[in-house]
């Protein structure tokens, strides 16, 4: 009996484990799933939870009810790999070996990281919304402000789903107006990106939703720490943004053990092959979903897109073929801009997010950065499509490959 083991029960680790199950022969693979806790969390909608959209509730479910019948769950605290021995210690001693190992344990906000982040503001004027409490936090200070400077912040990239704290900001915007108070809020976007996006396209067209909504772009600004007394972000270059309110997304990091098993960068990210998801040091050691270091976003997309192709590979890779499929860093993602509207981006390796139109059956098309009512209605109809069909890794018909029909091409410059 071969052993595949599967570190996180997260997007990517659930569709690993899904996925292969119905592929991977039961009398010779034993499939394993370990995470921490039993309480999946469907992060995509901690956005929400800020100003009462989304209830706590509706966004978690038990893991084991998510994992298919023959997918084994152990509860624990994965201590180090031993990759020599091919071998996973847990917290307290426990030892699982595994023939394969699939390491998607993803990454969390880091505030210890910061100098000042965890200070005696921290849940008093100082928020994340990257966590379940942080999320619910929030919401009991959003409906007590009253007025002031609101900063959204983002310590450094990358970090998952980059374009939430955008969101964020949107949606914090059309919220005072709601409210009858934008004109006593002043609203800042703090970022280390030059502009608001990555990529010049899209970071244009997201550029003029923030001066349309006169919210304050503060660019290339890599905080240093802050000052709890003053309530003040400041930078390595000594640049000050003082805060009322400070929603912040610390520093993204991934699990601690991927360090101390030597298997990580600086960030804890595992270095892999960014078509394959292959360890560069370990022939048996995938890394999937946010954990691995591909330069794309982390989304739950990336991660679906990514499982899609790595099923396929890993069963070549098992029988000792090579592996065909090729990931190309394929990534969508729906962006709330606020008064029931959204946007939606669609990018890879090589392409950036360009405008256009994404064509979907029967639901589709979606209109590329631009804001529609249907993309908001698409961005809400993920939930369903998370639970119902992603995690349980059923056919979609969204193909992992990146296509560029109904993109539009930005024209070329002229040759001089
Ligand atoms: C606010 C917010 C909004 C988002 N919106 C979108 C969106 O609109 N679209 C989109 O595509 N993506 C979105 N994302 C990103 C998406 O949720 C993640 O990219 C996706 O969940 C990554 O999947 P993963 O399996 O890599 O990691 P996760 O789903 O985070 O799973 C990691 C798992 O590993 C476990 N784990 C970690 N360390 C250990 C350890 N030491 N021991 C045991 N278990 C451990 C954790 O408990 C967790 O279950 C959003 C994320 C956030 C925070």
């Amino acid at each position: 009996m071969q052993r595949l083991l599967v570190l996180g029960g997260g997007t990517a680790g659930t569709m690993v484990a899904n996925k292969l199950r119905r592929r991977l022969d039961r009398a010779d693979w034993r499939i394993t799933v370990v995470d921490h806790d039993d309480v999946h969390l469907y992060q995509p909608g901690l956005l929400f939870i800020p100003f009462g959209n989304t209830h706590p509730e509706g966004i978690v479910k038990p893991r084991q009810q998510l994992l298919h019948d023959g997918v084994d769950l152990v509860r624990g605290e994965i201590a180090r790999v031993d990759a020599d021995a091919n071998t996973v210690i847990l917290a307290g001693g426990r030892e699982l070996p595994y023939d394969q190992l699939v390491i998607a344990t993803g990454v969390s906000p880091r505030p210890d990281q910061t100098p000042g982040m965890l200070g005696p503001q921290w849940r008093r004027s100082i928020f994340d919304f990257f966590t379940l409490d942080g999320a619910t936090a929030l919401k009991t200070a959003l409906d007590a402000f009253d007025g002031g400077r609101l900063v959204v912040h983002i310590t450094d990239m990358p970090i998952k789903c980059p374009v939430a704290p955008l969101e964020f900001a949107f949606l914090a915007e059309a919220y005072f107006r709601r409210r009858g108070m934008r004109d006593r809020v002043e609203i800042v976007f703090v970022t280390p990106l030059a502009g608001a996006f990555t990529k010049p396209i899209a970071a244009e067209h997201l550029g003029s939703m923030l001066d349309e909504r006169k919210i304050a772009l503060e660019s290339d600004f890599l905080v240093e720490r802050i000052d709890s007394d003053t309530k003040t972000l400041i930078s390595y270059d000594e640049r000050q943004v003082p805060f009322d309110l400070l929603v912040t997304v610390p520093l993204n990091m991934g699990a601690d053990f991927v360090a101390r098993s030597g298997l990580g960068d600086e960030l804890n990210l595992v270095p892999v092959d960014k078509h394959t998801f292959l360890s560069t040091r370990y022939g048996n050691i995938f890394a999937l979903g946010d954990a691995n270091n591909i330069p794309t976003s982390k989304a739950g997309s990336v991660a679906h897109f990514s499982v899609e192709v790595f099923a396929e590979n890993f069963c070549q890779h098992i029988a000792g073929r090579p592996m065909t499929g090729s990931f190309d860093g394929h990534a969508n993602c729906f962006i709330e801009s606020g008064d029931g509207k959204g946007l939606l981006i669609d990018f890879n390796y090589d392409t950036e997010p360009l405008t256009g139109a994404y064509p979907l059956p029967v639901i589709g098309p979606f209109d590329l950065l631009k804001q529609s009512a249907r993309n908001h209605w698409g961005k809400l109809a993920f939930r369903w499509i998370y639970w119902h069909v992603l995690l349980p890794g059923r056919p979609i018909p969204l193909p992992a490959r990146m296509s560029m029909t109904g993109k539009h091409q930005p024209a070329k410059e002229p040759q001089s």
